[in-house]
């Protein structure tokens, strides 16, 4: 079998087409949203992130703000950023590039940002709203995966979802997110990590697969029934080469699979410019 393929641009437009409306009837009311970034440290994938952040936000219509912190400066660096874009009106959301340097205490500065500027939806008061079901800025990663899966058709409900990894940007609000009630959601799932031996008897249950772990090719094909869905949230660079935690022969079992490239990235891009122009539209009320 040869799986068809989980592309993320077509869902990356469809999102943003929508979000470019909202921004013009913003615009219409004298208001333009603004994202921010904050970058700490010289990574070269992280500044490749930001660098395409922006680029989108021009692309759809957003003012785009950015403070850069040397790996050296500090956690004190990190603080004053926070607070400088939790006091600039022309800032509606912004992030904290992750990970960030050793050194550097990220949830803590998550802690101090404004709930109501979080655009990656990460701050505790923001995740909690996720449990409680209430609105509020969703995960980006896990929020684009939803719409992904969404996009191409595939139901959810009842289904049998595996996420692989349970750390707090992916595995965890994945799976809060496919379990909570209503559509794209209601799905019995299962979260594994490296504690749980013989991971193959359940990954091999699973009608959804997620990765999110973090190592190149991770899930193989003896771990995967054959017609699942099957979808890489974690990648790794590997110099200039980005590895997902799903192998590529997966698609011979597989009946989607995500693509190497342009799979689940440019889907999360997309979240974090809808969940910035949903925060400039909840300040003007
Ligand atoms: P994380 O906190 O490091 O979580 C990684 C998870 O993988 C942990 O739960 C860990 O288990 C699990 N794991 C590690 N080795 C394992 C093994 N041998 N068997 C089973 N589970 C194992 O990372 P994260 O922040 O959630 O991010 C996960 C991945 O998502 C990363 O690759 C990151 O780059 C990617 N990501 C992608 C996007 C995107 O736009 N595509 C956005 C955000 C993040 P333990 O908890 O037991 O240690």
């Amino acid at each position: 079998m040869a799986a068809q393929l989980l592309e993320g641009g077509p869902v990356a437009e469809a999102v943003s087409d929508e979000t470019r409306m909202r921004v013009g009837a913003l615009r219409a009311h004298g208001v333009v949203p603004g994202l921010g970034t904050i970058l700490v440290g010289d990574d070269p994938a992280s500044a490749g992130y930001v660098r395409r952040k922006h680029e989108t936000c021009e692309h759809v219509g957003l003012a785009s703000f950015n403070i850069e912190i040397p790996a050296n400066a500090g956690q004190q660096a990190l603080v004053e950023a926070v607070d400088a874009f939790n006091r600039d009106p022309e800032v509606h959301g912004y992030i904290i590039q992750h990970p960030v340097p050793d050194g550097f205490d990220f949830n803590q500065a998550l802690a101090r940002m404004d709930p109501a500027k979080d655009a990656d939806g990460l701050h505790p008061t923001n995740l909690g709203k996720l449990v409680l079901q209430e609105p509020g800025p969703v995960p980006c990663t896990p929020a684009g995966i939803q719409t992904m899966l969404g996009h191409y058709g595939i139901d959810t409900a009842g289904r049998n979802v595996v996420v692989v990894g349970r750390g707090p940007t992916l595995g965890r609000p994945m799976a809060l997110l496919l379990s909570n009630r209503g559509p794209g959601a209601d799905a019995a799932v299962t979260v594994v990590h490296s504690r749980v031996p013989d991971l193959d008897d359940y990954t091999r249950r699973a009608d959804i697969l997620i990765g999110a772990v973090g190592i190149p090719n991770f899930i193989t094909p003896d771990m995967v029934k054959s017609g699942a869905v099957v979808v890489s949230g974690g990648i790794t660079w590997e110099g200039r080469k980005l590895l997902p935690d799903v192998d590529e022969s997966v698609g011979e079992v597989a009946s989607w699979i995500t693509p190497r490239l342009g799979g689940v990235g440019p889907t999360t891009v997309a979240m974090l410019l809808r969940n910035t122009v949903a925060a400039a539209e909840h300040r003007i009320g």
